[in-house]
Parts: structure tokens; C-alpha cells; sequence
């Protein structure tokens, strides 16, 4: 070896860990061309180790240092070379770094062995698949690991005999020797590593053709009728979108073949891999019982990941802060697709319920985000989700299509995917395509709503006309252009305006209205303040209001009310009482039970609780008597299940627990059980150790057992229990099963509990940091939730406000996802202190 190539390589430095945005970014600047040629021997057994090879070819235009991710031990590296010839090179922080010496002007080629790590791999018994996203392939093998470098991919597979394969190129020859079998698949069009896949090992293979094109499924089931019931309808949803997004985008399917694969317990709905989807199997195969819900979303499912074959894998972000686009999109898609499908269910009220409260739950809180964030490393893209991508964003994409109108946003979008096609492009490329087609319309719109956090306050003055006035609260004097539509009612008569509020104020020529709803069209996005005549007209009438959808946003407003102390928690109770059974939408009855627990529990003062319970408790029986169908009593009962306080609700929960009482109507499944279960150790009832152990011993899934037996300890009336069983979070092997750690800590927390409790809560935040180090990407908010959301005392908020103070050093993300998670938290004990004199 030359004596400059060891000291060249010595010199190297680190990039720093996980995958730096500098680093994709010059990287991107000097790669061209790239292609993997890679070959993967997987053996029978799961513990055995997966030895491969690749070649990595791309062009440079001149010799420059190259640094490849590999987050592996050394040791897993076992050789690297150049035209046959051992090359030098550094491994530092999960990255192997060859000096420029080693490299040349024009094609490159460097030839690497190496044992694939199995952390993406998802090894199981009979089977493996890969799952990369964000950037989770160069644990598996050396790479380019960002999604601006797109390659063509050549894989060899040699697998068990007995093994089923697919992956994202068709299959173009194979070769069996013994029990082994070597699979070649065609070279793939340019893919980024996150979506580079492949699924092997014990699968049945269904085949389908429809319009001329041949699917494939993948599955695992073993029940051969549940298979005969699910597979055409399932052929054909995926049939259905594909012709539907190849006429919408006006592209033909970019991938050539399409497989999909259903996998046991799979860790999302599904994944897009070009060519070779993977989806949760059980959200595809369905019971005979299905429900409309379950039938519609797997509709969704199907035509979501079909349409990332256009939305992410033709055209991908650049980098990860813009995932939400991709994400947005198909569900948008998805939604075009599947809503006329379903005309029994009213799509605009779901919209509104799913997404509105959920994403101002974040957004009104001083932890809210910008739709499109800074991130400056891959290894930080898992805290990009939440509520503010996956609700504020549906929401925001929504107002863009009805600025740019249904067919000029179909147009924007085949001119973005056919300019960017098998590239990359960022959200900034796509508002300069549609504002050239929208003049002064759409950049400063996107600043408002994708580049700042946050939402405008939005309040009503009625008299002759009625007049919206928008503010910034957070002193940005920022203006948020959108579209409403505005509901007004008057006795015996509603009318609806559509409003554009492109400035700070909108009249609308509606005279002395009774009450006026800028959101009752279910499109406005802000904080409502309702005018006196309109709050007052809610509380006192709202179930007059005649369209559902106007109602649903009417409740919405007034949880908002609520959180701004302009309505209090009996008042709501009180409406909510009255509208309730009067309310013929299960959509909305759904929401206000909701609303009813959590004003209950978490905005009614202790004392009222008691005195309020056993009316509200033979309003929820009465409700439950008289609902009309299973889900809806379900709800009900859920909803009383929830609140019960009385000694003879409780006795008469006790009883349904017992199978000594039986409910017209409504049946339990072992979930059900569970549940009481839990909520009647939670209230101490008498003999409430042995209802825990019998409901330990009645449980027969196994799964089910385990998770109750993890669960129980955080229900003991034993302080000193409790306190042990809080401790066990500490080890990392103890919080495997996030959501049993979740639902542990929610019970720990209960506002039952939550005296005691209240010194849970600093050693919780403490844990945080280890925490978003450790866990998936949605814990870190999930366990801040299930701390605090019990909790409403100024002592606790103390405890948050002194976390703060120690910690200044808290990064920017965990910092706001503990302000989202103690908004409620901060706002009450606020009251509180204000309340005293
Ligand atoms: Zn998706």
C-alpha cells in the first residue's frame, strides 16, 4: 500500500452520525449515475447471519473523497475493493470513507462483502422483509442512504427452495441447486433506498389479471374461505386505482409489474415500496363481519400505497422534511378515489372530526410546528410526524386544490410529476408550478400555512352584515389567505356563504343573523371566537342546527370555547345532555361522548364530579338503552364505562362484568372485559384485587394476557405497587410494548390517581430524551400524553415549568412535544392561579 493512501485515509474525518443533510447534499452535487448491483444469501434459519455482496457504480467528474453509510460494527465489513484490488478506507460513525486517491474521473465501481445487519430486515421464523423508511437501508447495506440519490437496483436473492420472493423488479430467471434457489431480479428504474425492497420466505401467491395487467398477492393465511371471500375484492381495488391514477395524472403505471405482500402484524397500514407493496395483513383480509369502517379503510389503504406509486416513488422529496407531501397526497388521492364508493357515510363530517380537533390539539399549543420543518439529520426524521402532518396538512392541501379549482390542480400535478419524473422535487418546486398557473395566489399562502406554525384567530361581529376579522396571536401579524364557508341561521332559514378571506377582514351581507358559524361549512381552519349571540344560541339550541356537518363544527367551536374559559365544563355537560339523545348522526354522538368524558375528568373540579355523576351516569344508561344499533350502544357504554363513580353504577358495571347482566343488543368481546375490568380496580371497588386476577385468569389470548398482566400493577390500590410498577419503565427491555407501557401509564395517571401520582411526573420527563432515543417515533409524544393528561393541578404544571428551567438544553423537539402534550396542563392550573385571590 502507498505510504499517501494510509496517511490520506488517516486524516479522514467524521461526517458525524446517522445521515448529516451536508453530507446528502454534497454528496447529491457530485453522484451521478448511480446503480447497486446486489446479491443477498438468506438462510432457513433467523439467527443465521445474511452474508452478501454489492457493486456500487456511479460517475464523478473529477476524484473526490466518497463516503458510503453503513451503520454496522467493522467487523461486519469484510472487504472492500476497486477493480479486484483491496482499497484503504476509514469507518467512522457508521460510514465508510475512501480517500480520493481511490477514486477517478468517470465511472467509479467499488465492490464491497459485507454481513447485512438485520435491523431493517425484519427476520422472522418463515419469513424476512425489508422495511427502510426514512433511512433505514444502510443498516442492511452499504449505501447512498438519502432519497435524492435514486439508483437502479440489480438484486440476486439465493433463498430456501421452499421460499416465495418478490421485490421491486420483475423476476427474470432462477437457478435451484439442492435446497437453494437463486432468484435474479430485472434492474429497477431510478429508486431512492427507502424504497428499495424485497419480501422472501413461506407465502401463498394469488394471481389476478385485470385491464390486461397481472397482480400479484402475497399472504400468510391459513384460512382458505377468509382467501376466497377477500382476494377479488381486494385484486380489484388495487385494479380500480391504478386506472384511476393512471387517467388523474394522465402517466401510465411507472413500475411494470405490481406485486403486494400482506404481512402478520406489519408496523404501519401499509408501505410503497415501487412494485412491491407491503401491507398490514390484517387490514386487508377481512372477517365476513366486517364493518363499513373496516371495508373503507381498506379501501384507503389500497389506493393510499397505489397512489405513492406516483406520489414519493416516481417523483420523490428531495429530502425528509417534505415526507408530509407525499403523505398528503395519497390520502388525498385516496379519498377521490374511495368517497364515492361509500355514500352512507358523510365524508365531510369525518373529515372535519378526524382531522380538525386532532391537529388543534397541537397547533394551538405553544409545542405546534410548521407543516415543513428543518431537519438537519435523517436520524431525527422520525420526529417530524404527528398531528400537524397527518391533520393539519390534509387540511391545508384541501384549501390549495380549491384555490387552484378541482381541474387546475389536477393539471399542477401532471405538470409536477411529468417534469420531475423518476427525480426528485421539494414543495417549493411544486408552489412555483402552481403559482405560475395561479398568479400571487399560492407563495404567500404556503408561507402562512406550510412555512408558519400556528393559526389564526378568527372572531365574528354581527349587525347588518357580518364581519370576520383575522389576527396573528402569535405577533407575527401574519395573514392566513383562506377559503370558508360560512354558515348564518335565523328563525325557520340558513343560508351559507362562501367567503375568500385573503386579508385581515371579510364582510359578509348577512343582517343580524341569530347566530353565525365562519366555520359551519366544515373548510375554515382557526380559532373561532364566537360571537355573545352565537355561543349563547349554541349552548342553548345547538341540536336545532339541522345539517350534520354544521353541528360537528359547532362542537368543535365550542371545545375551543371551552379551552379558552369563554364556556365552562358544566355548561358543556349541560349541553351536551340535552343535544345528545336528540342527536341522529353517530359521527357526532361519537364526538360529544367524547367531549362529555373529557370535560368530566379533566375540566369539571373534583367536587362537581361527585355531584354531577349520577345524573350523568342514567343519561348514558338511558342513551345506551336506546341506541339503535351495536356500534352506537358501544360508544355509550364506552362513554358510561368511563365516567362511573356511583356506588350503584358502579355495582351495576360489576354485574355486566360479571355476565350476570345482560345488555339487549350489545355483546362483549374479550377487549370489552379487560376494560371494565380495569376501570373497576381503578375505582377501588370492593374485592377489586380478585376481579384483576379473575379477569387474569378468564383472559384466553395470549397476547391479551400478557398485556393485562403488564398493565394490572399500575391499578393497585397499593401506593407502593404502584411506585414499582412506574420504576419498571426505566429499563428499555421493559418498554418493548410501547402501548402497554402507554395504557400502564395513562392508569398511573388517572385523575382518580392523580394526588399521588403527581411525582410520576418528573422522572417521566426525565425519561423523555432516553425515551425518543430508544422508542418508535410516535412514544415521545404518546408517553407525554399519557403522563400529563391526567393531570391538572398547579403543582403538576410546577413540575413541567421546573423541568424546563433545569433543562435548557432540551432540544427544540422534545421541547415542543412536551409543551403539545401539557397544554391542557398549563392552561388550567393557569385558570386556576387567575381563579384565586
Ligand atoms: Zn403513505
Amino acid at each position: 500500500m502507498h505510504p499517501a493512501l494510509l496517511l490520506a485515509a488517516a486524516a479522514a474525518l467524521s461526517p458525524g452520525r446517522g445521515i448529516p443533510e451536508t453530507l446528502a447534499t454534497d454528496r447529491a452535487a457530485h453522484i451521478r449515475g448511480l446503480r447497486y448491483d446486489l446479491t443477498f444469501h438468506i438462510p432457513e434459519a433467523k439467527s443465521a447471519p445474511i452474508h452478501a455482496s454489492e457493486t456500487v457504480r456511479f460517475d464523478l467528474a473529477a476524484p473526490r473523497q466518497v463516503i458510503l453509510d453503513f451503520e454496522q460494527k467493522r467487523a461486519l465489513i469484510l472487504a472492500v475493493k476497486i477493480g479486484g484490488k483491496t482499497v484503504p478506507f476509514d469507518f467512522l460513525d457508521g460510514h465508510i470513507i475512501l480517500p480520493a486517491a481511490a477514486t477517478h474521473a468517470g465511472e467509479n465501481a467499488i465492490e464491497i462483502e459485507f454481513v447485512a445487519g438485520d435491523e431493517s430486515l425484519n427476520r422472522n421464523p418463515e419469513f424476512l422483509y425489508t422495511l427502510s423508511v426514512p433511512a433505514r437501508a444502510h443498516y442492511a447495506f452499504p449505501c447512498f442512504d438519502q432519497p435524492s440519490l435514486k439508483a437502479r437496483y440489480t438484486l440476486t436473492l439465493d433463498i430456501p427452495s421452499a421460499w416465495q420472493v418478490t421485490a421491486n423488479g420483475a423476476e427474470t430467471g432462477r437457478r435451484s441447486a439442492g435446497d437453494r434457489t437463486t432468484v435474479k431480479f430485472a434492474e429497477t428504474k431510478p429508486l431512492p433506498t427507502y424504497l428499495f425492497a424485497f419480501a422472501a420466505g413461506k407465502f401463498q401467491v394469488e394471481t389476478a389479471e385485470r385491464n390486461g395487467r397481472t397482480f400479484r398477492m402475497f399472504h400468510r393465511e391459513t384460512d382458505a374461505a377468509k382467501v376466497a371471500r377477500n382476494r377479488d375484492a381486494i385484486f380489484d381495488l388495487h385494479a380500480r386505482a391504478v386506472s384511476w391514477l393512471e387517467d388523474y395524472t394522465a402517466i401510465p403505471y411507472p413500475w411494470g409489474k405490481f406485486d403486494f405482500v400482506l404481512i402478520p402484524s406489519f408496523q404501519f397500514g401499509g408501505m410503497e415500496h415501487a412494485g412491491a407493496i407491503l401491507y398490514n395483513a390484517s387490514g386487508l383480509m377481512l372477517d365476513a363481519s366486517a364493518t363499513q369502517n373496516q371495508l373503507l379503510g381498506r379501501a384507503s389503504v389500497i389506493s393510499h400505497e397505489t397512489a405513492h406509486m406516483w406520489f414519493g416513488d416516481l417523483v420523490t422529496m428531495r429530502w425528509f422534511n417534505d415526507v408530509w407531501m407525499k403523505e398528503v397526497m395519497a390520502n388525498f388521492m385516496a379519498a377521490k378515489i374511495v368517497n364515492p364508493s361509500f355514500p352512507e357515510i358523510n365524508h365531510d363530517l369525518r373529515f372535519l372530526l378526524s382531522h380538525y380537533p386532532a391537529a388543534y390539539d397541537v397547533d394551538r399549543t405553544a409545542g405546534s410546528n410548521p407543516i415543513r420543518q428543518q431537519l438537519s439529520n435523517l436520524d431525527e426524521a422520525g420526529s417530524l410526524y404527528g398531528a400537524i402532518i397527518y391533520d393539519k396538512a390534509p387540511i391545508v392541501m384541501r384549501q390549495l386544490e380549491m384555490i387552484a379549482g378541482e381541474r387546475g390542480f389536477r393539471d399542477g400535478m401532471r405538470d409536477y410529476l411529468k417534469r420531475y419524473s423518476f427525480g426528485n422535487a421539494t414543495w417549493v418546486d411544486l408552489v412555483n408550478i402552481l403559482e405560475a398557473r395561479n398568479p400571487g395566489q399560492v407563495a404567500n399562502w404556503s408561507h402562512a400555512w406550510v412555512d408558519q406554525r400556528g393559526r389564526p384567530e378568527i372572531t365574528t361581529t354581527l349587525g347588518d352584515d357580518v364581519t370576520l376579522t383575522q389576527h396573528d396571536p402569535l405577533g407575527r401579524n401574519l395573514i392566513w389567505p383562506q377559503r370558508l364557508k360560512v354558515t348564518a341561521g335565523w328563525p325557520g332559514r340558513v343560508q351559507h356563504f362562501d367567503v375568500a378571506m385573503n386579508g385581515a377582514t371579510a364582510k359578509i351581507p348577512a343582517a343580524n343573523p341569530l347566530y353565525v358559524l365562519p366555520n359551519g361549512g366544515g373548510l375554515g381552519y382557526g380559532l373561532f371566537q364566537l360571537d355573545p349571540a352565537t355561543l349563547r344560541y349554541l349552548l342553548d339550541q345547538v341540536e336545532d342546527i339541522a345539517d350534520p356537518l354544521t353541528r360537528g363544527a359547532a362542537w368543535v367551536d365550542l371545545w375551543e370555547e371551552l379551552l379558552e374559559g369563554r364556556v365552562s365544563a358544566a355548561q358543556l355537560l349541560d349541553t351536551a345532555a340535552r343535544a345528545l339523545p336528540q342527536e341522529p348522526d353517530e359521527q357526532n354522538t361519537q364526538r360529544i361522548l367524547t367531549d362529555v368524558v373529557r370535560s368530566f375528568w379533566h375540566e369539571l373540579p373534583p367536587d362537581q364530579r361527585t355531584a354531577r355523576a349520577p345524573e350523568l351516569e342514567r343519561q348514558l344508561r338511558a342513551g345506551l338503552a336506546g341506541a339503535p344499533t351495536a356500534s352506537r350502544k358501544s360508544s355509550w357504554f364506552n362513554a358510561y364505562r368511563d365516567v362511573v363513580l356511583t356506588p350503584d353504577g358502579l355495582a351495576w358495571l360489576e354485574r355486566v362484568w360479571r355476565r350476570d347482566e345482560k345488555i339487549d343488543g350489545l355483546t362483549f368481546a374479550e377487549p370489552d372485559e379487560i376494560d371494565m375490568a380495569l376501570n373497576l380496580a381503578l375505582r377501588e371497588v370492593a374485592g377489586w384485587q380478585q376481579i384483576l386476577t379473575a379477569q387474569r385468569d378468564r383472559t384466553q389470548n395470549p397476547d391479551r394476557k400478557a398485556r393485562f398482566e403488564f398493565v394490572m400493577p399500575s391499578l393497585s390500590a397499593d401506593p407502593a405497587v404502584r411506585e414499582q410498577s412506574f420504576e419498571r419503565f426505566r429499563t428499555l427491555a421493559n418498554r418493548q410494548h410501547e402501548a402497554w407501557v402507554l395504557e400502564a401509564e395513562r392508569y398511573l395517571n388517572h385523575p382518580l390517581r392523580a394526588p399521588e401520582s403527581r411525582r410520576f411526573v418528573r422522572p417521566a420527563l426525565d425519561l423523555l430524551p432516553e425515551i425518543q432515543r430508544t422508542g418508535d417515533i410516535f412514544f415521545p409524544k404518546r408517553w407525554m400524553d399519557a403522563t400529563l393528561s391526567g393531570h391538572r393541578s398547579p403543582e403538576a404544571a410546577a413540575e413541567v415549568r421546573q423541568y424546563f428551567a433545569a433543562h435548557p438544553e432540551l432540544p427544540e423537539r422534545l421541547r415542543w412535544v412536551v409543551l403539545s402534550a401539557a397544554d391542557d396542563l398549563l392552561r388550567s392550573a393557569a385558570r386556576a392561579t387567575a381563579r384565586k385571590p
